[in-house]
């Protein structure tokens, strides 16, 4: 039996050691899930709406706990884990209006009339990647058990502990046994066996391109339903007639929020050429003011990165004698930090400019008009977020339309809301999540003919 023991990143010391599920134990939950999808669909809809207010009833008291275990475990700051343990119980509170309204429909046809029926998929398999295992577990989970699946989750290997306290909370709060387990174990065994195992009917994936693909290529075999979200390597489009004090002050928060480890992170910024002597003079001290340090402290706006091999693959970004404009600060001595690093001019070439690097490091590009600005946001194989900075609302339209990407904010640096849907363009991903019609992706449509004809 293997353990892992989970480390405080910014002090490196050692918070816990769990037990990492075999293939065994995987084959294991998903027998106890396939005998919970029977009852757990048989319970009548108010009453799953009740137990799923219920469970979010119960994360609501636990919040505290679960936000220190978040600084602990993943080094995130207080403030940002005690919004993430919130954001899992309104996710659940949202969906759970869900199991009362799976409405279908009647359909005219001669001879009688059909009726369609929302069916619960079954059985599903959600892996989590390490960045934001709070939001990204409630994602998949909520709206997949409010229409009526089980769920076995696999966390991240790095970041398993509050998602096994949110699936004992689950219990706690009266959701039957088997309905929602969570597994704690590396992605070649756990995750691997959740998309080898034909009795798991969906996946839901959330992390690299590179092994989100491997997942597609599994679920194939079994014509398994898939959702990928992945990768991104977004734009913040500041254009000359933007407020460029607010497109100043809000990029940091852009990029750098969970020290840039940030499917979302707007990490090219692209500015118009007219002003971008002046957008520096602004974002400097702005990059400067990001409160770095202690997880723990209330103040605290970016903790350390996840591991020290992460922090040495972001550092490969920024080798000796990379174009640093300017940095942030960040604190010496244990801990894997890296300053909020800003580079310009840099090369089109350049593996910081073209690659998703998951940590604090951001490119400023400039451009000279509205179509190059276009260009450069879509020269990428990702598709995922992006903001657009300016006055002048025609344009923000124009350009929010031809930017290939699935999420965009204008004069606002916001990027995931549970009510509207998330997920990607080209190789950021597959499928939608979140948004009013996120249950639809965890049910079949089944349509019935009832003969009227004597
Ligand atoms: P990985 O792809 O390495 O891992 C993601 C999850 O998949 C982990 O739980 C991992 O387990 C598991 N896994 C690894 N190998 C397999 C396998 N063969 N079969 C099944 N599961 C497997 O990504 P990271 O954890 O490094 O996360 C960072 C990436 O996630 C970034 O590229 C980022 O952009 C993306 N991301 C996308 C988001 C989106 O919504 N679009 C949101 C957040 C992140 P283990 O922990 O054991 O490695």
């Amino acid at each position: 039996m293997s353990q892992f023991t989970v480390l405080n990143p910014a002090t490196e010391q050692a918070v816990t050691t769990l037990t990492q599920a075999s293939a065994e134990d995987t084959d294991a939950a998903i027998g106890r899930a396939a005998a919970a999808q029977e009852r757990w669909r048989a319970v009548a809809p108010g009453e799953r709406a009740g137990l799923l207010r219920r469970f979010a009833a119960a994360v609501d008291s636990h919040v505290e706990e679960l936000a220190g275990l978040e600084v602990a475990g993943s080094g995130h700051p207080v403030g940002q884990a005690r919004w993430e343990a919130g954001h899992v119980r309104d996710v659940l509170l949202y969906y759970s209006a869900t199991p009362e309204r799976l409405i279908g429909k009647q359909i005219p046809v001669p001879g009688g009339l059909n009726v369609t029926f929302h069916e619960p998929v079954g059985m599903v398999g959600l892996i989590v990647p390490w960045n934001f295992p709070m939001p990204i577990f409630a994602w998949g989970m909520a709206p997949a058990l409010a229409a009526g699946n089980t769920v076995v989750a696999k966390p991240a290997e790095l970041t398993p502990l509050t998602a096994v306290r949110i699936g004992e909370l689950a219990l706690e709060a009266g959701l039957p046994e088997g309905v929602l387990q969570v597994l704690p174990g590396k992605g070649s065994v756990v995750g691997q066996r959740l998309v080898d195992h034909p009795a798991v009917r969906k996946i839901v994936f959330t992390g690299s391109t590179e092994v989100g693909s491997q997942v597609m290529a599994g679920c194939a075999r079994h014509i398994k339903r898939v959702t990928l979200e992945l990768g991104g390597k977004s734009a913040n489009i500041v254009f000359a007639d933007a407020d460029l004090e607010r497109a100043a002050a809000t990029a940091p928060y852009a990029v750098f929020d969970n020290a840039g480890q940030d499917c979302c992170a707007r990490s090219r910024i692209l500015v118009q050429r007219s002003v971008l002597d002046r957008f520096m003079e602004l974002f400097e001290p702005a990059v400067k003011g990001v409160a770095v340090g202690d997880p723990a402290s209330p103040g605290t706006e970016m903790g350390p990165l996840i591991s020290a091999a992460h922090r040495q693959h972001v550092a490969a970004y920024v080798p000796d004698g990379a174009p640093v404009a300017f940095r942030g600060s960040a604190p010496d001595g244990p801990g894997f930090w890296y300053p909020p690093t800003v580079l310009a001019p840099v090369g089109a070439d350049d593996p910081a400019y073209t690659e998703e690097v998951f940590g604090p490091v951001v490119t400023v590009t400039p451009f000279d008009d509205e179509a190059e600005a276009v260009t450069i946001a879509n020269d990428t194989p990702y598709g995922l977020s992006g903001s657009i900075f300016t006055s002048d609302v025609g344009r923000a339209i124009r350009v929010a339309r031809a930017v290939e990407t699935g999420n965009l904010s204008v004069n606002s640096h916001s990027s995931v809301r549970y009510w509207t849907p998330f997920g990607g363009f080209k190789q950021s991903g597959l499928g939608r999540e979140l948004g009013p019609d996120a249950p639809d992706a965890f049910t079949e449509t089944k349509n019935v003919f009832i003969a009227t004809e004597p």
